[in-house]
């Protein structure tokens, strides 16, 4: 047994330390060193911001990981400055750069001020969103966001939802809540979505315990909607089989394409099979703040669930997204109380928990990011930012299909463009792949530009995802230029080297 004289013996040797140690413990001694800290890391990104003129360095992960792989992380610097410094070499030197107007790539935003600042607050208060007794004004506050969220979609009263890390979990939870209402036995439930919708679809299908053909893939039409012709037709299926449509999942901008599927025909259909209606709000949910378009989104206020990643198009840092219910009562099937955490009687006395309708339990608060950047700049300021976006991807389109050496694929709803290089000349259809398949690596091996890329049809695209206001049709212009200047050297050597192998082959018949 140690004594109490043991205990305050062996104090002094490591006294030091641990008064070090406390030293960076947030706190009422330590408000100066917290303030000093975080004002040299955003000093510091300043200056990055202002002075990056790539969206990337285009280092490669070979180059990358012994970098990162030499620092003794048994070792520390003891000092903020010296990490700092370390930290410009293993990360923030190469780091992809969102603010960039020629990052084009993915659905990834630049981001607002109010709401950094809010990432700062919330994770030095470090409320937890599960309880009331860990987040107080937090859950409030998360709570009337909700309720703004819900009365911009058009829900109705009994509306409620919780914020998620995005639209992966946001996707499941829906589905879980669709699952447990539809009450049948696993193997005779069916989810109906496009092929256009998002993979977190199945991979939700495989987390609800539902089976291998359980996602019923419903077909789209040319502009990469849902055909509710199609919809109709699988459903009358299901019903002839004895099958169960436990939700039909339509999505209000895919992912690739921006399209957004018919809502109020979906919804009609819903109703008729007695269908749960989700809405895959994920990217389009900027619409809901759009001063000229919010019409796009007309039918899902009838939805019985709805996604939406505010980390897409609301222009808020990663994570923040949430799912929303027409009718509160559903979120009881994520409900489980702990003795510990949310007993039983605090439900009954009315305590805010918002556990008891999460599928997480300690949960940031993702909602004050939002809530700052609609105090600081409101929500039409969101919604013009979206707008502007959706506008630009509108003139690049023009741009596209004007320029020979690009087709496209759809006139966007929303702001990505899905084309592909065509090299004049016969080539065939796998020679053209991999010029564009080259073209969208020597693009980012070089930093210039980043784009994406996407198989349509089988065969290799590049994609545009416009989220960035900065990004100037005269970049999207540059940028062709980069692509078919890759695409062309490409095709330059493959020819070369296919001569000069004929000419050897040739020689030696001789
Ligand atoms: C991005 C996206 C998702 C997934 O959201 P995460 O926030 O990345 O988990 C789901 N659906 C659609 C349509 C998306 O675009």
């Amino acid at each position: 047994m140690i004594s109490q004289a043991d205990l305050i013996e062996s104090a002094p040797d490591g006294a030091a330390t641990a008064a070090d140690s406390r030293s960076h413990l947030l706190g009422d001694q330590t408000a100066e060193r917290y303030r000093r800290s975080l004002t040299e890391g955003v000093t510091r990104l300043a200056e990055r911001f202002a002075t990056t003129g790539r969206p990337f360095t285009g280092i490669s992960p070979e180059a990358l990981t012994p970098e990162v792989a030499a620092i003794d992380l048994d070792r520390p610097l003891g000092d903020t400055t010296a990490a700092l410094d370390e930290l410009e070499d293993v990360y923030l030197r190469d780091a992809v750069y969102f603010h960039h107007p020629r990052y084009l790539a993915h659905l990834n935003c630049p981001v607002v001020i109010p709401a950094v600042l809010g990432e700062a607050v919330l994770s030095a208060v470090n409320s937890s969103l599960d309880t009331w007794d860990q987040s107080a004004g937090g859950t409030l506050i998360e709570r009337r966001l909700i309720d703004w969220t819900a009365e911009r979609i058009g829900l109705g009263p009994h509306a409620d939802g919780v914020f998620t890390s995005g639209g992966t979990q946001s996707n499941l939870h829906a589905l879980l809540l669709a699952r447990e209402e539809a009450g049948a036995e696993p193997g005779r439930l069916r989810i109906l979505a496009s092929a256009c919708g998002h993979f977190s679809v199945r991979k939700s299908a495989k987390l609800l315990g539902l089976g291998e053909d359980s996602v019923i893939e419903v077909e789209c039409d040319a502009d990469r909607r849902m055909r509710p012709d199609a919809l109709a037709r699988e459903l009358r299926r299901c019903a002839e089989r004895d099958l169960v449509p436990m939700a039909v999942v339509a999505t209000a901008g895919t992912t690739d394409f921006g399209s957004i599927d018919p809502l109020p025909r979906i919804a009609d259909l819903c109703a008729r099979y007695g269908a749960w209606f989700h809405v895959d709000a994920a990217y389009g949910c900027g619409l809901l703040v759009s001063r000229t378009r919010r019409h796009l989104l007309d039918g899902v206020e009838r939805a019985d669930s709805v996604t939406v990643d505010f980390h897409k198009s609301f222009f808020q840092p990663v994570s923040s997204s949430a799912v929303l219910v027409r009718d509160r009562a559903t979120l009881r099937h994520a409900t489980y109380h702990a003795d510990y955490l949310n007993p039983a009687r605090m439900a009954k006395r009315r305590i805010p928990n918002q556990v008891d309708k999460s599928l997480q339990t300690t949960r940031r608060f993702d909602a004050l990011k939002l809530w700052l950047t609609l105090r600081v700049m409101g929500a039409d300021a969101i919604g013009d930012l979206f707008d502007e976006v959706v506008g630009r991807a509108a003139d690049a389109w023009r741009l596209l299909a004007a320029d020979p050496r690009y087709e496209v694929v759809t006139r966007p709803q929303l702001s990505t463009l899905v084309f592909r290089y065509l090299p004049s000349g016969d080539h065939d259809d796998a020679t053209v792949d991999r010029a564009n398949l080259h073209a969208r690596d020597a693009l980012f091996a070089s930093g210039e530009a980043i784009v994406a890329g996407t198989v349509v049809d089988g065969r290799h695209h590049l994609k545009f995802t416009l989220l960035n206001p900065h990004t100037t049709l005269h970049d999207i212009a540059t940028v062709l230029d980069l692509i078919a200047g890759h695409a062309e050297a490409h095709l330059a050597e493959q020819s070369a080297t296919t001569r000069h192998h004929g000419e050897l082959t040739g020689s030696l018949a001789r």
